[in-house]
């Protein structure tokens, strides 16, 4: 068995300070790869200095839409530098819009988002956005400027916006919310196809069921697999294969 968990961020203090141990966990639990994930220039850069550590963690370096408007006027050719860096740099992310919490202004999320899908374009790397309250917004942007691959990560619109964006070539991934009660991502699993989607924890944030409150760690990939398989009454192990190959795919991992 063999899983991945495609969105981690492992340089919050209670992960980072027991990295072997949650290393250990992971792949004890199936989960071989981990794509940790930047949010501004000093996280992107704590990535990449895992992903140079540890055999099994890849890196995404991006400017998330809360830190957007914190970005200096050199951001990109930063970020650029960082790609070069390392080897272990697999995707532009994670960028996007957040509606929910405006904490940047939509403006600045947007250009900032768009700027950031023109970096992945130039350096032929697939983009991770995260969407909050903001379907219009992103789906209007993917529609204009152009992507090799994109992810919508941590998935949790429903079954029609799902739709616009597998029509666009779009990947889905669902973290531990798809466990949750009433959860809306429950009827869009059971409305696509295992080669629509993969999974992730976006730990520390998110933990599944029964977990839920506690931290989150890439071991839980496991529980959402299973979730899922119970879910969609298939087998573990074609969920487990499914994801990974979607993953390794996209990430060229
Ligand atoms: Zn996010
Ligand atoms: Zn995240």
């Amino acid at each position: 068995m063999t899983l991945i968990d495609t969105h981690a961020h492992l340089y919050y203090d209670d992960m980072y300070n027991n990295l072997d141990k949650v290393l250990d966990d992971a792949l004890n639990n199936g989960v071989e790869k981990i794509v940790c994930i930047g949010t501004d220039l000093n996280t992107s850069k704590q990535s990449i200095d895992i992903a140079n550590e540890y055999d099994s963690v890849y890196a995404a370096v991006g400017i998330h839409p809360h830190d957007s408007k914190d970005v200096s006027k050199d951001y990109i050719k930063d970020l650029e530098t960082l790609v070069h860096s390392s080897e272990k740099v697999v995707a532009i992310g994670e960028i996007g819009i957040d509606h929910y919490r405006n904490i940047s202004p939509k403006d600045i999320q947007q250009k900032v988002m768009i700027e950031q899908m023109e970096l992945a374009n130039s350096l032929s790397l697939p983009i991770i956005f995260h969407n909050r309250d903001a379907d219009k917004d992103i789906l209007d942007i993917l529609k204009h400027h152009p992507f090799k691959r994109a992810l919508a990560h941590c998935y949790s619109s429903d079954l029609s916006f799902a739709e616009k964006l597998l029509d666009l070539n779009v990947l889905l991934s669902f973290s531990g919310n798809v466990t949750f009660k009433k959860s809306i991502n429950q009827s869009v699993i059971q409305n696509i196809t295992l080669t629509d989607f993969v999974l992730e924890t976006d730990c520390p944030f998110l933990a599944p069921q029964p977990y839920r409150g506690k931290p989150n760690e890439p071991k839980y990939v496991k529980d959402i697999a299973t979730f899922i398989s119970n879910l969609l009454d298939i087998e573990f192990e074609d969920i487990a294969m499914q994801t990974t190959k979607n993953a390794e795919n996209f990430f060229k991992i």
